[in-house]
């Protein structure tokens, strides 16, 4: 029990005037409160004492009580004060209805509560204020667990959960605190990182494991990155960067900087994973003046930077705009070279190396474009992949390739087998099988005939599904080799992991072979590697006679490459077939 059961505050209050207070109300009323947090309070407009039941001491300091608005405001919380302070006022001036307030008031010198403050204006005849009174709740805690919902629902709005880094909503607020469009000496860049083939490392290490990588990075890119960068995470592997900089070459020179994090980090212990990353870079206000406006254009730079290799980064430059509508333009132009026929497959030779004698053909398919002349197939495939028309392409291919093996066997009866490069998002995991079959019915050609050139990135698509078709593909007697080996991640794994029979040399290794003897040993220990797993070994891209030369001291069992022959129509492959 609180001694003292009323309060006043105002050591000089008159007898009359405690009578005629509201106070006997708190006194009657007491024992109700005293099982609640409320206080009743009563302010005197008159004179200005201020009254406040003994509940009201759980609130504020008996040693600091209120004797007048100035007492009352100084124990406000700075944060609370204006806003408090003014409704007040407010209510002075209206006074009609309730008056209501929230706000923090100090109970200790280490302790604020938050108060729920209600209360009435009484007024005597002539319109004249007596007095505002009123009650006083105590709501600290309802307003400290609202505040933690209030600050739990603004990190999921505002923060990525796995990094605890800014969202791009988040950057978008940064972005209008810190750029002042009316100063036009301010520069700001956003970079657009994206890591390359990430789905790749989550189907090698996992869901978990990725995220493990996403959070090492974002921890690597804020303790390297210096402080005048606003670092924030968008989708999956995307980051995202603002950067305040003063000079071009300073862009360069931080761009750099985040690529070299990649390079040279490790961001999962334990497993040899090299992670790179392609930037797209745009510039404000050059490019855009707004945070969305210029993400669209840091994307655009990002795609350019993708299509152009990886593991590097673009400021964004108009003419990747053009590049974008290029693309567009070649989607239209594949679906008429589709309609037409207009693509056709080129041979190259593969000959044994002991012998050099030719054993087969890699189908390599070509177009002619009326306008454009002839066009790479680096070029037009991986936009064909993109859009979808790589099924329809591959199908003519296949079909093209059946038909020209039917052929060379009436014609000749010898047996050469043709290599057809197969693309990671084609038929692989959309009726390759059953397509394939059908065909070796079709024409007099067995599935030993053929062989299937696989990349690594095939995989990159659902590794189960595709591991699967492979294998059904072997049952069924078609071969399988695995290309550009000495590319991209060159994995030992896959040559265990999938039903290939032979492995493909990567032009990039047969140079090295002139260039030093440790690549010699290297490429001597892979083709021993395979030849102990029973793989074949071809070399692609051979040049020269000293290749040519290494590589049968190697041990390498075939050769393919324009020392030998470039690829070639049909018609000019006479001589190799006779
Ligand atoms: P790839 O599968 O690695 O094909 C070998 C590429 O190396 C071919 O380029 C070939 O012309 C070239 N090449 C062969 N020997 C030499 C040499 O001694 N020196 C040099 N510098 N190059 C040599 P091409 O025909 O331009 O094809 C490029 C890539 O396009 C292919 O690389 C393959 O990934 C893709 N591609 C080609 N045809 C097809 C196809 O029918 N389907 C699919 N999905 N991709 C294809
Ligand atoms: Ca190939
Ligand atoms: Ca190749």
């Amino acid at each position: 029990m609180i001694n003292n059961r009323k309060t006043k505050i105002n050591k000089k209050a008159s007898p009359q005037e405690k009578d005629t207070s509201i106070s006997n109300i708190i006194e009657r009323n007491q024992f109700i409160l005293e099982g609640t947090n409320d206080g009743i309070w009563d302010w005197n407009l008159q004179n200005g004492e201020y009254f406040f039941s003994s509940k009201e001491e759980t609130v504020s300091q008996p040693s600091r009580k209120i004797d007048s608005l100035e007492g009352w405001k100084n124990l406000l919380h700075p944060e609370d004060k204006v806003k408090a302070v003014n409704i007040l006022e407010d209510y002075l001036v209206k006074k009609v209805g309730i008056y209501q307030n929230i706000y923090r008031i100090k109970k200790s010198d280490k302790e604020y509560r938050w108060v729920l403050s209600r209360g009435r204006i009484q007024m005597d005849q002539s319109g004249k204020p007596l007095r505002i009174a009123g009650l006083h709740i105590d709501i600290t805690e309802e307003m400290e667990s609202k505040n933690k919902m209030n600050q739990q629902l603004y990190q999921l709005a505002y923060y990525d959960p796995l990094t605890d880094l800014p969202n791009k909503a988040k950057l978008n607020v940064e972005f209008e605190a810190m750029y002042d469009l009316n100063k036009s000496d301010q520069k700001v860049a956003i970079f657009y990182i994206d890591l390359d083939n990430f789905r790749y490392i989550n189907n090698l290490v996992g869901y978990e494991l990725g995220n493990e990588v996403i959070k090492n990075i974002s921890k690597k890119l804020k303790e390297k990155l210096n402080k005048k960068f606003v670092l924030g995470r968008d989708s999956e592997e995307e980051f995202i960067l603002l950067l305040f900089y003063d000079h071009e070459r300073d862009l360069y020179k931080e761009a750099n900087e985040v690529l070299k994090i990649f390079r040279y980090n490790q961001f999962l212990t334990g497993h040899q994973i090299c992670i790179t990353a392609s930037i797209g870079i745009a510039l404000c206000p050059e490019h855009a003046p707004t945070f969305n406006g210029l993400l669209e254009y840091a994307d655009t730079a990002l795609y350019y930077a993708k299509i152009k290799g990886k593991n590097q980064f673009r400021i964004y430059q108009e003419s990747m705009r053009e590049f974008a509508y290029k693309e567009t333009s070649y989607m239209h132009d594949i679906n008429e070279a589709l309609q037409t026929e207009a693509f056709c497959m080129y041979y190259q030779p593969i000959l044994e190396t002991v012998k050099e004698e030719l054993v087969g053909f890699e189908a390599l398919i070509r177009w002619n474009d009326a306008q454009r002349g002839f066009i790479s197939p680096c070029e037009f495939i991986p936009i064909a992949e993109k859009t979808g028309q790589i099924l329809q392409l591959e199908k003519q291919i296949f079909e093209a390739v059946f038909k020209q093996v039917e052929h060379w066997k009436k014609q000749t009866n010898k047996r050469f087998f043709v290599s057809i490069n197969l693309s990671p998002k084609g038929l692989i995991n959309k009726g390759l099988v059953s397509f394939l079959e059908a065909l070796v019915k079709k024409y007099y050609v067995e599935p030993s005939d053929i062989i299937l050139e696989i990349t690594e990135t095939t995989l990159l698509e659902g590794i189960e599904e595709t591991l699967a078709v492979f294998d059904l593909l072997k049952q069924k007697g078609f071969i399988i080799a695995l290309d550009d080996f000495g590319t991209g991640y060159s994995s030992l794994n896959y040559l265990k992991e999938l039903p290939i029979s032979k492995l493909k040399l990567d032009k990039s290794f047969i140079d090295s072979l002139l260039v030093s003897e440790k690549d010699q040993y290297i490429t001597e220990s892979i083709i021993e590697l395979c030849h102990r797993m029973n793989l074949k070994v071809v070399a692609e891209g051979v040049e020269c006679e000293e290749q040519r030369d290494i590589l049968l001291k190697l041990n390498c069992d075939l050769m393919q490459g324009y020392f030998y022959c470039k690829p070639k129509p049909v018609a000019e492959l006479g001589s190799w077939i006779k």
